[in-house]
């Protein structure tokens, strides 16, 4: 964080979304906590914290009569929690906006945190309203954006208010540079071989992730339910396995892809089929062109396992984004674990390892490795996007074009 903080009241965005169960506590804390080194730096060097999230889809969920569901979408769920972690008491204000608001921020000291209610109570949040984004900009001296899980929407408080302070008023906070820099750790000439791990339920959502990696990575891994698209693309029996029927001529053409540039392409051999979708299905071993009618490949299998350990194993630089198999199903998940000790097994040897996102976050949490590897991103579709290669809107706002 480059920035001077001393003295000024520093607005914050951060990604506060964070699972809550019904009574409303929260049951993964991960993104406050990691948010903690920012907040605390800027207390420690004499400024005052403004912060703001958004938590949920309150507009997208509204009341039979109409209204926000407050109740559900508060941010004040999280004001006690915070609290506690900081060691110091979270003022909270019910409005990003407005007189009270105001106030409450003008009576900050440094030192002092404040807690702005969830910014998508407003339309102007996720239409990057520029009338919206002034109003909350005129609450800070300082902006800084740490809340990387949404810095691919060029939302209000996570992009257009960055407009309204010049280059030494504005910064990344510590997590954001972390992602970003972790990511360019293999974006940018990573020591090699690289291998990429794909996974998940459709090939259509990791499109443009597959034909980036083909392009600059030395083996691309792919498992999980896009695989059957590239089956039966190839004239094999899927059974009922999941299996986009529009996007066969597309695995078709990735396939010649990765031949044309010389990248290696890995696919399930052998898989694990079930009769039906649950854990307590009948399983059987299948090879992946012969599936028999009426079941549905939900693992890799044995021989399928060897082959992607082995190729993670020889792997100087790994990106695994995507589970093996219906890892959420105990049954089911031997692939997805397989692989989570392989990345694991590879970073102790000295590869560096980024999981990048979503259900690969969570498959390697489950298997308690997510400190045996180099660098576990907290933003899914924001990471998604970057490795794609695209510009993100929250970290143009600070860097510039
Ligand atoms: P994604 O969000 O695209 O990474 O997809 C993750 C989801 O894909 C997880 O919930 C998995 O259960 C699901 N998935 C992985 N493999 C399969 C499969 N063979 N059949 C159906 N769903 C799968």
């Amino acid at each position: 964080m480059n920035i001077n903080v001393s003295g000024k009241k520093v607005l914050v965005r951060v990604d506060f979304n964070v699972p809550l169960n019904k009574q409303f506590q929260i049951t993964d804390d991960t993104r406050i906590r990691k948010a903690l080194p920012t907040l605390r730096h800027i207390l420690d060097n004499g400024g005052a914290l403004i912060l703001m999230s958004h938590l949920g889809r309150p507009l997208k969920s509204l009341k039979e009569d109409g209204s926000i569901n407050v109740k559900k979408f508060t941010l004040r769920h999280l004001a006690p929690h915070l609290s506690d972690l900081l060691g110091l008491p979270v003022k909270f204000a019910s409005s990003c906006l407005g007189e009270y608001t105001r106030k409450a921020v003008s009576d900050l000291l440094p030192g002092e945190v404040l807690m702005l209610e969830n910014t998508r109570f407003h339309e102007g949040e996720e239409k990057g309203d520029e009338a919206f984004a002034k109003e909350i900009a005129d609450l800070g001296d300082a902006y800084v954006n740490d809340a990387f899980g949404t810095a691919h929407r060029a939302h209000a408080s996570t992009t257009i208010v960055a407009q309204y302070f010049d280059k030494d008023h504005k910064s990344f906070g510590f997590l954001m540079e972390a992602e970003v820099e972790n990511a360019n750790k293999v974006l940018h000439d990573p020591q090699r071989p690289l291998v990429a791990i794909t996974g998940g339920a459709k090939v259509s959502d990791k499109l443009l992730l597959l034909e980036r990696l083909i392009d600059f990575a030395d083996t691309v891994i792919i498992g999980g339910g896009m695989a059957y698209t590239f089956f039966k693309a190839q004239g094999g029996n899927i059974g009922k396995s999941i299996c986009e029927l529009d996007k066969l001529d597309l695995a078709t053409d990735l396939m010649a892809k990765a031949k044309a540039k010389g990248t290696t392409l890995l696919l399930p051999k052998d898989n694990i089929a079930a009769d039906k979708f649950s854990n307590s299905a009948n399983r059987k071993l299948v090879d992946s062109m012969n599936i028999p009618d009426g079941w549905e490949g939900l693992d890799i299998g044995p021989e399928s396992i060897k082959e992607f350990v082995t190729a993670i194993e020889g792997a100087k630089t790994i990106i695994w984004n995507g589970p093996m198999g219906v890892f959420e199903f105990d049954n089911f998940a031997a692939g997805t674990n397989a692989v989570a000790q392989a990345v694991a097994d590879a970073t102790k040897k000295g590869a560096f390892s980024l999981i990048g996102g979503g259900d690969s976050v969570a498959a390697i949490k489950k298997n308690g490795l997510d400190n045996e590897v180099s660098f576990v991103s907290t933003g899914g579709g924001a990471m998604l996007e970057y490795l794609e290669g695209k510009e993100l809107p929250g970290i143009k706002a600070i860097k510039g074009a």
